[in-house]
Parts: structure tokens; sequence; C-alpha cells
């Protein structure tokens, strides 16, 4: 194992040299294919760069596929620090990237859903399809059940999530949500004012001086 790289065996959770510090640290929750729309892969990379430029780290599902790899890609070269985590399983099927600063190879996808809420400040859901609902909605059940209190976003990039929006207001109709479960996820559509909502409700800006200066 060479430089700061970390490539962890399965089930490991080391890493050789310390995380250097970071202002923030967000997980990253998109489609493992590009989708149709090229507004998509620019979410994908505006989202990246906005980590990058502030000096953030990346929490990922560890793909180069898709907008996954997108998002790393962009993120890196903007100068930010990428934690990829994938289950063995998935190695070959989403391109484990070895682009990564950290790449956990991880057991199973429980431990990787672990480790991505774990190893981060806040959540954010890009366009994707049912793996990333299926996150999004695992870590928004979470927070209504008290075990985290990590801020939840859903980026609504060229109005790909209106209709899930517009049904999850349905659901608060229905009687099956309250206003209270809906206020536990901010929507949006402008990445920049998007993340920054995240960022801030992290309380991260307390902690971070230099962080105010950024976001
Ligand atoms: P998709 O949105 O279906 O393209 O998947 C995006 C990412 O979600 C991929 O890395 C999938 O491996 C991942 N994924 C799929 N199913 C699950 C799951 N049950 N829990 C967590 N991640 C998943």
């Amino acid at each position: 194992m060479t430089s700061s790289k970390a490539v962890a065996a399965a089930t490991s959770t080391t890493t050789p040299t310390p995380a250097p510090a970071h202002p923030f640290s967000v997980c990253v929750f998109l489609g493992s294919r590009p989708g149709e729309n090229p507004a998509f892969t620019q979410a994908a990379v505006a989202v990246g760069e906005w980590i990058g430029e502030r000096g953030g780290q990346l929490v990922y599902g560890g793909g180069r596929s898709g907008l996954m790899g997108t998002v790393a890609e962009a993120t890196r070269k903007a100068g930010g620090r990428v934690v990829g985590v994938i289950p063995q399983a998935l190695v070959d099927k989403e391109l484990a990237n070895q682009a990564c600063d950290e790449l956990h190879i991880v057991a199973n996808m429980h431990e990787r859903k672990a480790m991505m809420a774990e190893r981060s400040d806040a959540f954010i859901a890009l366009p994707g399809g049912i793996g990333t609902f299926e996150e999004l909605f695992e870590v928004w059940t979470w927070r209504q059940l008290g075990y985290h209190d990590k801020p939840t976003g859903i980026l609504n990039a060229d109005g790909y999530y209106d209709n899930m929006l517009t049904f999850l207001k349905q659901c608060v109709g229905d009687g099956f949500m309250d206003e209270w479960q809906m206020g536990l996820v901010q929507s949006g559509t402008d990445h920049a004012t998007l993340l920054a909502q995240l960022v801030e409700s992290a309380g991260l800006s307390r902690q971070h001086d230099a962080l105010k200066s950024v976001i």
C-alpha cells in the first residue's frame, strides 16, 4: 500500500494513515448509470466540484460506473477527498474506483451502508435508480427513528424527483406521514444552496470557523 491511499481488505475498517482534517464529509447517493439527461451528469459534476473546492470529503458507493464515477472524479479533480465503500460482490459490476483516497471493500451491503453513514456529516441524493432510493429512504427513516440526526437532502436536478415529491405530499394528505417527517428531508433544485444548507445545519460552520467563508 502506497501514499495516502488505503485499499481495505474485505470487512476491514482500518486505515494505515489518519485521514487528513477536512471541514465536512458529505455522503452522496446517486445512480450507477448516467441516465439519459445530460443535466444529471452536470448535477453530479457540480456537486463533486462544490465539495472539492471547499476541501470537503465525498463518501459514496466506491464505483466508477455512471453518476457515481462522475461525482468522484469531479470531487477529486477539484481538490476534495474521496472515500468509497463497495461490497466485494460489486467490485467488478460497479467498477471499484482505485482512484479513491480510501477504498473500502466490505463484506456486504449492510457494512457498506453502515460505514457510509458513519463517515458522513450529511446525506444528499441525486438522480438514480432503486439503489439510490433505498439508500435515501433508509437514512431518512433512520433519522425519523432517532438513529442519527444528520441533515438529509434531495437534489431535484431538472425535475427528476418532481413526481416522487408530489407522491410524498400525497402520503401526508393520506395520513401515512406527518409534516415533521417530511421536514426531515430538504429538497432543492440548486446544488449550491442545498449543499450549503445541509452542511450548515449539520452544525459544521460552528465547529470549523474556516468553513464560514466558503459555504
Ligand atoms: P442505482 O441507483 O440503482 O443505480 O444504485 C446506486 C447505488 O446504490 C449502487 O452503488 C448500488 O450498488 C447501490 N445499492 C443498490 N441496492 C442497495 C441497497 N439495498 N442498499 C444500499 N445501496 C444499494
